[in-house]
């Protein structure tokens, strides 16, 4: 059932397992653990609609590179999923094998342990069964780049497609505007003793189960950890340490442009660097799309100005003379964008602030930073495709100078793709969660979604997530039977 908590307090003394946050993580955990007979309470911030009331406990402070935290987030039902675009491709083996330069270790399992949850995860975002990631067009010669595969999701909306199941799902508890405000740790046997939950007239009481997941997103999720006194007070974890850190986006490069040669169709091509550019360059991955524009495209926040300048500048032929102006490209140009990957690293994180939103939790900044590697990996990028694309005739690039020039600040956009604040690790002192979700230093305590990613490789997110979720699925069901047959 869904029940508005606002106006229905009605939870039960005890649940097996609490899920905080309704978004594609939450709601594929909580429906796969109530159909195997367990007794669940999903709780959802939001209501079944956008609310500025709900939107305004995401206001944070973005500092570094702009991340656009407003407007890459939605809080309500289904979360994000209410206005994803559904590009699906799934993380490779190598993502596992090859750890990311620098202290941190990569990935404590292999991609076997998630390869197996692929066909389900991929039924869940509606992709067809079966279906291959297909190739899209041909790759480069030299065998660093490969043509992309992906598959594109509907995209579904997880609160539309799933609303009967959420509703009908015998054992299953979901609760809309039920905010979790605290997480209360019981040091001395290391257990989550309950959450604590507010409506928006704040209206507060506890919320207990025995197992607890966290999936509310990357920057959440570590607000979550971070605002907790007990689990600071007990040491689970420090304000700067890993909860929070490693925060990693794919990074949107406006990378240059081109010019096709004479002959070549216009069709759009995506390429993305193969495992042999990866051990040559010790660089990371990313896709890279050529696209030539059928319409004006500008870049930036001044978007409004620049539209009125590129029209009449195009029109009148003199786009290049007010560069100095505002950057931008007319129909015809062609246009390199990327998806890459951004290497883990402790300067890039979400960071707890004094101040406090509306129901009393404190607001989180976050800090936005490229490491020197993530430099190379752009350059090397950049570089090796703008030779390959010309050694096979298909044009000429011309790269923008901050792709080779590291010391040139970035033009970059993110992709709202949210990563890495509570990584996956063998041990603690590499990451936050441990190989089953875990967070360590507790029993009871689990996250769900693209903050356990130890990197992020450049694939999205959501389906890899999703994999990861229904392995979630499965060791709690494991558990909560051990303990059961242990009881009896
Ligand atoms: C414009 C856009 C396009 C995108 N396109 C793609 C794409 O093509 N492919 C792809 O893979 N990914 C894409 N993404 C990313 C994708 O949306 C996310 O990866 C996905 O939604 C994350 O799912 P989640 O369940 O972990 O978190 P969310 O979807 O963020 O869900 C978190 C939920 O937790 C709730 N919540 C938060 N705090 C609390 C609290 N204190 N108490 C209770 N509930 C709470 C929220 O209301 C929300 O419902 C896109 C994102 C954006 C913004």
């Amino acid at each position: 059932m869904i029940k508005d908590y606002q106006a229905q307090k009605a939870l039960r003394d005890s649940y097996d397992v609490c899920i905080v946050g309704a978004g594609p993580a939450g709601i594929t955990l909580a429906l796969q653990l109530a159909q195997a007979g367990w007794q669940v309470v999903l709780i959802e911030g939001g209501g079944h609609e956008y609310t500025s009331d709900s939107q305004a406990l995401y206001e944070c402070s973005s500092t570094g590179i702009d991340m656009f935290p407003h407007e890459t987030r939605l809080r309500y039902l289904g979360g994000t999923s209410n206005h994803w675009a559904g590009r699906c491709r799934p993380f490779e083996a190598s993502d596992f094998a090859v750890p990311p330069p620098g202290d941190l270790p990569g990935w404590p399992i292999d991609y076997a342990q998630i390869e197996r949850y692929l066909p389900a995860a991929m039924a869940i975002v509606d992709l067809p069964q079966g279906a291959d990631f297909k190739a899209i067009n041909v790759g480069l010669n030299g065998g660093e780049f490969d043509a992309d595969r992906f598959l594109l999701s509907p995209p579904t909306r997880f609160a539309q497609k799933y609303a009967t199941a959420l509703e009908q799902t015998p054992g299953l508890d979901v609760f809309i505007n039920c905010n979790c405000v605290d997480l209360q740790f019981d040091d001395a046997s290391g257990h989550l003793k309950h959450v604590v939950v507010s409506d928006y007239d704040l209206n507060r009481e506890p919320l207990h189960a025995s197992h607890f997941v966290l999936a509310t997103g990357a920057i959440e999720n570590a607000r979550q950890l971070l605002n907790s006194e007990s689990l600071l007070d007990a040491g689970v974890i420090s304000k700067d340490g890993l909860v929070g850190g490693c925060f990693m986006e794919h990074l949107n490069i406006d990378m240059g442009t081109f010019i096709l040669s004479r002959g070549q169709n216009t069709e759009t091509r995506q390429y993305f660097t193969s495992d042999a550019f990866v051990a040559e360059y010790q660089a990371g991955k990313g896709n890279v799309l050529a696209e030539v524009l059928s319409d004006v495209r500008t870049y930036g926040r001044t978007a409004q100005v620049k539209n009125f300048l590129e029209n009449l500048a195009c029109e009148m032929g003199v786009a290049s003379k007010i560069e100095f102006i505002a950057k931008f490209s007319c129909p015809g140009d062609g246009v390199l964008s990327t998806l890459i990957e951004q290497f883990p690293s402790l300067q890039s994180r979400v960071s707890l602030l004094d101040e406090k939103d509306a129901l009393g939790v404190a607001k989180v900044n976050v800090h936005w930073a490229l490491s020197a590697g993530d430099r190379h990996t752009i350059k090397c990028i950049g570089s090796e495709l703008a030779k390959q694309f010309a050694a096979m005739g298909l044009g000429f690039v011309k790269l923008n100078d901050f792709v080779y020039d590291t010391e040139v600040p970035l033009k970059m956009a993110p992709h709202a793709h949210h990563m890495g604040t509570t990584r996956m690790a063998a041990l603690a002192e590499h990451g936050v969660v441990d190989p089953d979700c875990k967070v360590f230093g507790t029993e009871n305590l689990y996250v769900a979604g693209s903050s356990i990613f130890a990197t992020g490789g450049a694939s999205n997110p959501t389906m890899p997530l999703l994999q990861f979720a229904l392995r979630l699925a499965d060791h709690l069901n494991d558990k909560m039977k051990a303990a059961n047959s242990q009881a009896v």
